[in-house]
C-alpha cells in the first residue's frame, strides 16, 4: 500500500492552483480542477465517488493520484460531556488520536500534526512515545473530515494541539491551514483555528511573517529558564526571553493576542512566587494565560496541585493584572485531555 501510494501524488494536499496547473500539464481542461477540489474537500475517499466526472477522467486520476483518508480504528465517548476521542489510522498503518468536543458555540476538534513528537516534554504522554513521522496536510484534513462524517456534525473550530509539535512540521501545517480555510474547500476562517507550540523560536518568527490570523498558543509552563528546563527539553535550545520576544512579534504582525499555556505541576511551577515572576515577565504583552492543572501521566511521578492552590495561583495573576483562566477539562474519563494522547 505504501510503495503503491508513494508513486502517486497526494492529491488532497494540493492547492487548487497546483491542481489547475497539473490538469493543464495533463491536457485536461482546467475547470475540472475545481470540480475535483470540491469533491476532495467534501471528504470523498475514492475517485469513483466523483460522479460528475467521466469514467476516463476518473481512471486517469486513479492512475496518477491517491486520496489520503483517516480510518476510524477506535472511538471513546465521554460520559460527562459527549467528548469523543478517535484513534485514526492512515495508509501506512500509523495511528494518531484526535478529540472532538462540543461547546455552546459549536464543535471543535483537536487534531494531531505528527505521529509522536521529538520534543520529549517530561509531562506529556505523546512525548514519551518518541517520534515516528510527520503528517501530510491531507492527513490533517482527513482527521477533520472523518470526525465530521462519523459524528454527523459540522466542525466550526480546529485546534492543532493533539499529538506532535505543529511548528516542527512547518510546511505541511501551513499548507493545511491554507487548504482548510480556502473558499472552495471547508472555508473555515483562520480565526477559528488555534495552533499550539512548545516555543520553537525561529519557526514562531517565520509563522508571524505569514500573517495568518490564527490564534497562537505558546506552551510556556514556567516563569523562568530553570523551571522551564525541568519540564521542556526545548528550553535548553531557546531562552524564555526569546520565546516571549517572538510572541510579541506575533502580536505586532497579526494584531492578535497570544495564549500562554501553563500546566500547573505540584512542587515544580505552581507556587505563588512563580505566579509573581510570571506576572512580571508577561507585563505589557497582549496575552492570556491558560492554567491547566496537570493531567497525571501514568509513567511520571508528576502531579497537579490542589484545587485551592490552582485558585490561589489564578487570583495572584489577576491581582497583578494578568488576564488568566483555568481551563475546563473535557473528556477526562477517556484520557482525551491535554498530554494524554498516545498512539
Ligand atoms: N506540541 C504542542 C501542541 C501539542 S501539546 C505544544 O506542546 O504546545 C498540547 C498542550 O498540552 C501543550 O500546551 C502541552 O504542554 C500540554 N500538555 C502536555 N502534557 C500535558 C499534561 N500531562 N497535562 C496538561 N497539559 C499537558
Ligand atoms: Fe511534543 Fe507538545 Fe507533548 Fe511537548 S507537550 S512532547 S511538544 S506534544
Amino acid at each position: 500500500m505504501e510503495s503503491f501510494a508513494s508513486q502517486k501524488k497526494d492529491i488532497k494536499s494540493m492547492t487548487l492552483d497546483e491542481l489547475r496547473a497539473d490538469m493543464k500539464i495533463q491536457g485536461q481542461p482546467s475547470y475540472k480542477a475545481l470540480q475535483i477540489y470540491r469533491w476532495l474537500h467534501r471528504g470523498v475517499s475514492s475517485f469513483e465517488e466523483m460522479t460528475d466526472l467521466s469514467k476516463i477522467v476518473r481512471q486517469f486520476l486513479t492512475e496518477k493520484y491517491y486520496i489520503s483518508v483517516a480510518r476510524v480504528e477506535n472511538k471513546l465517548v465521554s460520559d460527562y460531556d459527549n467528548t469523543i476521542k478517535y484513534l485514526f489510522s492512515f495508509a501506512d498503518g500509523q495511528c494518531v488520536e484526535a478529540v472532538l468536543m462540543e461547546y455552546q458555540h459549536g464543535r471543535s476538534i483537536c487534531i494531531s500534526t505528527q505521529v509522536g513528537c521529538k520534543m520529549g516534554c517530561t509531562f506529556c504522554a505523546t512525548g514519551l512515545g518518541g517520534f515516528q513521522r510527520n503528517l501530510t496536510a491531507s492527513e490533517m484534513l482527513s482527521q477533520v473530515q472523518a470526525a465530521q462524517k462519523d459524528a454527523g456534525v459540522r466542525i466550526s473550530n480546529i485546534v492543532l494541539m493533539g499529538m506532535g509539535e505543529p511548528l516542527d512540521n512547518y510546511n505541511q501545517v501551513i499548507r493545511f491551514l491554507r487548504l482548510v480555510s480556502s473558499q472552495e474547500g471547508m472555508n473555515l476562517g483562520m480565526r477559528h483555528i488555534s495552533l499550539s507550540t512548545c516555543g520553537l523560536v525561529p519557526q514562531m518568527r517565520a509563522f508571524a511573517e505569514e500573517g495568518l490570523p490564527v490564534t497562537l498558543s505558546i506552551s510556556l509552563h514556567a516563569p523562568n529558564d530553570d523551571v522551564r528546563k525541568q519540564l521542556l527539553p526545548v528550553a535548553n535550545a531557546y531562552a524564555i526571553e526569546d520565546v516571549l520576544s517572538a510572541a510579541r512579534e506575533y502580536v505586532e504582525k497579526t494584531g492578535r493576542r497570544v495564549i500562554f499555556e501553563y500546566a500547573l505541576v505540584k512542587g515544580v511551577n505552581s507556587e505563588l512566587r512563580h505566579a509573581d515572576e510570571l506576572a512580571s515577565r508577561l507585563r505589557g504583552l497582549r496575552g492570556h494565560v491558560n492554567l491547566i492543572p496537570l493531567n497525571a501521566v501514568r509513567e511520571r511521578d508528576l502531579h497537579p496541585p490542589t484545587r485551592a492552590d490552582v485558585d490561589a495561583f489564578l487570583r495572584r495573576l489577576e491581582a497583578r493584572h494578568i488576564s488568566a483562566t483555568v481551563r475546563r477539562e473535557m473528556g477526562a474519563d477517556i484520557e482525551g485531555a491535554c498530554g494524554q494522547l498516545r498512539r
